[in-house]
């Protein structure tokens, strides 16, 4: 595995990748790796020749009063799960080498869909993904890019961008991978208190709630979202900053359950902001 910091080496090597014919499937990553990102490099590895791994916590996408500085960060313990894994490139850039004049005066904004469920209570948060998912396309250039569904809006906002900016790369998204106890993987839960902790599977129940109801043939949304909510207002300590019922394209609320309808959540449990989300019918 070959581990690179700069953007010059990295085109370099790639370049050279690329004439030889390899298709390369890049899966984006702000490090502190968990199953769930490792569960998206097996999904590039089915997909491509050549997968490669960027890691980097990027200082664009944090609020002022977010947790930028505490992001917990581990490296070598990254590097040695991704080659283990069988990522075949590691992209680590600083943030001097993503960003040599910061801030960027060129960023990639799209109001309507960030201005919904969690960027409503993230302002800029989107505007910082999507600028640097295109810088990491660009850099990369890759055949393929990988996220995850746990980052349902990311996920929708990143296909549009492509789509509506003519980037030639086919997004995939992969499945949420959770804990036994069903609480989707997350580098912050690591912020939980043992207290938290056992109280944060409560999130993926109410979303289970929601499921089952819609799988009694329940469409009236207002019911679905009343049954997840009454789970999540039973549990002390966690505050739910959202709870919404979409559709996975435009991310309007919608008011009759149509499958492929995305129930999405944010909540707190002490300081700790976690998310959550299925696909319903
Ligand atoms: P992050 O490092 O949190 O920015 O996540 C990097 C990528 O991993 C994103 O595409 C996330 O959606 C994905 N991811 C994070 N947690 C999970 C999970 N529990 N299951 C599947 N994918 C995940």
């Amino acid at each position: 595995m070959r581990v690179l910091n700069s953007v010059v080496a990295l085109r370099e090597q790639l370049g050279e990748e690329r004439s030889q014919g390899r298709r390369s499937a890049l899966v984006p990553t702000m490090g502190f790796l968990h199953e769930g990102h490792l569960s998206l490099v097996d999904r590039a590895r089915q997909l491509a020749d050549l997968v490669v791994m960027s890691i980097f916590v990027n200082p664009l996408q944090f609020g002022p009063r977010e947790d930028l500085a505490a992001y917990p960060r581990d490296l070598e313990r990254d590097l040695a799960l991704a080659a283990e894994r069988g990522v075949d490139v590691v992209f680590a850039p600083s943030a001097e080498e993503m960003y040599p004049t910061n801030p960027p005066q060129v960023t990639i904004h799209a109001p309507r869909l960030s201005d919904r469920l969690c960027g409503r209570f993230r302002p800029g948060h989107f505007e910082g993904v999507l600028t640097v998912v295109a810088k990491l396309f660009n850099v990369i250039e890759p055949d393929i890019a990988v996220f995850g569904q746990k980052d349902f809006q990311q996920s929708v906002l990143i296909r549009r961008m492509c789509q509506d900016l003519n980037m030639p790369v086919q997004i995939e998204v992969a499945p949420i991978v959770r804990e036994a106890d069903g609480l989707a993987l997350s580098s912050r839960n690591v912020y939980l208190s043992p207290e938290e902790r056992r109280a944060a599977p409560t999130l993926h129940r109410a979303l289970r709630a929601a499921q089952s109801l819609v799988a009694q043939g329940e469409t009236d949304a207002g019911r679905v979202r009343a049954a997840a909510h009454e789970v999540l207002a039973a549990e002390p300590l966690i505050q739910t900053q959202y709870l919404e019922l979409v559709d996975p394209l435009a991310l309007d609320d919608v008011q009759q359950v149509r499958p492929g309808d995305v129930l999405a959540l944010a909540a707190f449990l002490g300081r700790t902001r976690l998310i959550d989300n299925t696909v319903l019918g």
